[in-house]
């Protein structure tokens, strides 16, 4: 028997099989999808790989696989999944492989894998009836054997220091019983159960609404007939989406299939997975970057081994071992973090449906401001459409009032704060309601620059100005993490005037203690969140402690529960509105009503919003909270411009320290392109990205724009394999499709 390999290796050049000869010993275990490892090369050191294939004949092997690691494989369907990954999102085969691999056994080094923990656990060492008699006939006399055996006789398989202190025995005692065969000793894997201290009070399905009723009957049906399905359930915040999805769950899991819900991972709360827990109980499994190697890599054993059958997670959680799938479930599917921007590019929404078309099983996408693609879809009749009009708890929306900044200028006001945020601010103070304000810019001054010559402090590495951060009086560059100690005095021309532009969270915090020096504030961006002190704990003071006033960026907007807020001021909605960027005007809409959704969840909230386009569509639909009416005018404007959902955008980066090698790349993959005919494609010409410079590496890029399909994604990847292009190692091609960012 001969296998087809993979090397788990990046190198563009071993994105190819290989043939190997399976020795005898080994033909039992070997499947497609083992883990193998292989001499390979000249290298004496022996490389990992994955078995894509199995055959009777082959040319080209002449060396035996040395060794198989049987715990690391995985399904021949991932193996599928990862060959089509890799042609969609032009990188190797590997790299898609080593996502589906358990959680720190990707790592060649044996080190530095997961150990299982095992314990000592306790069982009967003969039937309760025969250890019975062997009392009764006073052959077991010792009384504290009686006890172990009498404790055992419901309590079996206990952890043995747990039995020691419960029936106040020795390890001599436990001994003696092991050697007369009353009891026996088993080495097994320890549990480390997220949930263990966890205590959950049990949550009944409630009774649907009609409009719940209608979307849930629907999708149950494809559940009982085994049919795939792509549906979207759109509706506002707490309109019962996710009372929805725990009932299609708990159909999927009565049928003994699995599920898989996406989060975005910052709201993946415990309020969140709590949710889940009262429902479900421990039949969940949650997968997030907070955990330890060691908790994700026992979480996922319980899935694949059957034990866990509802998986909550963020993006990579798709790739969860499950066994039997019934149903996706991407919550927020709007969300940006369900598209990867490292290698692999991969958008989970995509996949997401491979998957469920493979499995046979619906797809459910919730939102209350769907993705503009997604709605598109379902207008067209692509995917099923949902919608749930009224607010299952009957909560009332907040009311927005939208501040023109301009003229709070012509008032002579410079504040950062309108005077009717000011007003609001304050009357939330008087009446001890807490108060969010919402900017999405960290650190102090967004850049700082000299007032006589007008130079700007960069980023040694990257071509992008330098935040100014108080607390640490230091500058920082975004991107690389440089820092530098703040100038008085302009390296340029000595002035001393050098002056600090633009607003970050740590200037409006200290604007706010000194307008409010009563009012207790805490801050939440990346600087203030950390290991220790987690966006939880931050949101957890926020919350128990009373404090006055929240000053966050992005981090606050997301899926928390506030009962006390009433206000949130958003300091400025324009930042994300000038990028350049054909997504920045649906992030800003998104955004804005995200944020007004925080206030007044249980009493009527109000939500001030300073601007300075105040006529800007974004900025007035947010206002009405009207995601119909921002769809139309969007779709309109998107089909004028032919933006996606009308063509996809492929983005080809390239980055290398060396310029001239870019530009040589960079143009031979342009010709490589256009000499293609009927390519059916708007290509337009390498130029430097809007951040030219990251990390001391240029960066440039083309772009393209067409309907994808497999032809061009052919033509991509023939453009940029290439032995020319190849023997420019240092420079770094990226493709990337309908991308995050545009930077
Ligand atoms: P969403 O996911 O759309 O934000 P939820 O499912 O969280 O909405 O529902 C909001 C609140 O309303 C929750 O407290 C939920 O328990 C409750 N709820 C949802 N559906 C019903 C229903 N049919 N009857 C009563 N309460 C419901
Ligand atoms: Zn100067
Ligand atoms: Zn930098």
């Amino acid at each position: 028997m001969f296998a087809e390999l993979i090397i788990n290796s990046n190198v563009k050049t071993l994105n190819k099989t290989f043939d190997y000869i399976v020795p005898e010993s080994m033909q039992n275990d070997i499947r497609v999808g083992s883990r193998v490892f292989v001499p390979f090369g000249n290298g004496k050191k022996l490389e990992d790989g994955f078995v894509i294939n199995l055959k009777d004949e082959s040319e080209f092997a002449n060396k035996e696989i040395a060794k198989v690691e049987i715990k690391d494989s995985i399904s021949e369907e991932n193996i599928e999944l990862a060959r089509l990954m890799s042609r969609k999102y032009f990188c190797n085969i590997s790299d898609c492989i080593r996502l589906m691999l358990p959680p720190g056994t990707a790592s060649k080094v044996a080190s530095n894998r997961i150990k299982e923990k095992t314990g000592t656990f306790v069982y009967l060492g003969k039937s309760i009836d025969e250890l019975e008699m062997l009392i009764d006939t006073k052959q077991i006399k010792s009384e504290k054997h009686i006890k172990v055996i009498r404790f055992l006789s419901t309590n079996e398989g206990i952890y043995k220091s747990n039995l020691e202190s419960i029936c106040e025995v020795s390890n001599a005692v436990l001994q003696t019983m092991v050697k007369h065969n009353y009891i026996k000793f088993k080495e097994e894997q320890m549990e480390r159960n997220p949930f263990m201290h966890k205590a959950y009070t049990r949550d009944e399905a409630k009774k649907l609404t009609k409009e719940q009723k209608v979307c849930f009957d629907s999708i149950a049906s494809d559940i009982d007939k085994g049919e795939f399905s792509e549906n979207l359930i759109y509706g506002i915040t707490g309109s019962g989406k996710t009372e929805i999805y725990l009932q299609l769950i708990d159909k999927v899991l009565k049928s003994g299939k699995d599920s898989i819900v996406l989060v975005p991972e910052i709201s993946l709360t415990p309020q969140m997975v709590d949710r889940f827990l009262a429902r479900f109980g421990d039949t969940i499994a949650v997968l997030h970057s907070r955990l330890s190697n060691g908790e994700r890599f026992d979480e996922w054993k319980k899935i694949r081994n059957g034990d866990k059958k509802i998986v909550i997670g963020a993006r990579s959680a798709i790739f969860a071992p499950v066994n039997n799938l019934g149903i996706i479930i991407i919550d927020e599917e709007h969300d940006i973090s369900y598209k990867s921007d490292t290698t692999p590019r991969y958008s989970a929404k995509d996949l997401a449906g491979f998957i469920c078309k493979n499995n046979n099983c619906p797809l459910v996408l919730g939102s209350a401001t769907p993705d503009i693609i997604t709605m598109y879809k379902a207008k067209s009749g692509k995917i099923n459409l949902y919608t749930l009009t009224k607010r299952a708890n009957e909560a009332k929306l907040p009311s927005v009032e939208i501040i023109d900044l301009r003229q709070e200028l012509a008032m002579g006001n410079r504040s950062m704060l309108s005077f009717k945020l000011q007003d609001e601010i304050e009357k939330n103070l008087k009446d001890k309601k807490q108060t969010i304000l919402y900017l999405n810019r960290r650190g102090y001054s967004t850049f700082v620059m000299c007032r006589d010559c007008g130079y700007v402090a960069k980023c040694k590495n990257c071509n992008i100005s330098l935040t100014y951060h108080m607390t640490e009086n230091k500058l920082k560059c975004h991107y690389c993490g440089y820092e530098e100690k703040l100038v008085n005095i302009c390296p340029e021309c000595s002035s001393k005037k050098i002056k600090y532009f633009g607003t970050g969270t740590q200037k409006l915090e200290k604007e706010i203690n000194k307008l409010y020096p009563e009012a207790s504030t805490i801050r939440m961006d990346i600087d203030t969140v950390s290991k220790k002190n987690s966006h939880e704990d931050i949101l957890n003071t926020f919350k128990n402690d009373g404090i006055d006033i929240l000053i966050g960026t992005q981090m606050v907007v997301k899926g928390h529960h506030f009962p006390s807020v009433t206000l949130v001021g958003v300091i400025s909605a324009d930042s994300s509105l000038n990028l350049d960027d054909y997504r920045a005007v649906e992030r800003t809409f998104q955004t804005l009503v995200q944020v007004a959704g925080r206030s007044g969840r249980e009493e009527a909230g109000r939500v001030v919003i300073q601007t300075y386009n105040p006529d800007h569509y974004a900025i007035i639909d947010s206002q009405k909270q009207d995601y119909d009416l921002f769809y139309n005018q969007e779709i309109e404007l998107r089909k004028q411009l032919n933006y996606p959902p009308f063509c996809d955008i492929i983005l080809v980066s390239f980055s290398g320290e060396n310029l001239k090698n870019i530009q040589k790349v960079s143009d031979l993959v342009y010709r490589r392109i256009n000499a293609i005919e009927n390519n059916n494609m708007r290509l337009y010409k390498p130029v430097p990205s809007p951040i030219d410079k990251i990390k001391n590496k240029y960066r440039w890029r083309i772009i393209a724009k067409c309907k994808v399909t497999t032809k061009t994604l052919d033509i991509i990847n023939f453009a940029i394999n290439d032995e020319r292009i190849q023997k420019c190692k240092d420079v770094r091609i990226t493709v990337d499709i309908n991308p995050n960012t545009m930077n």
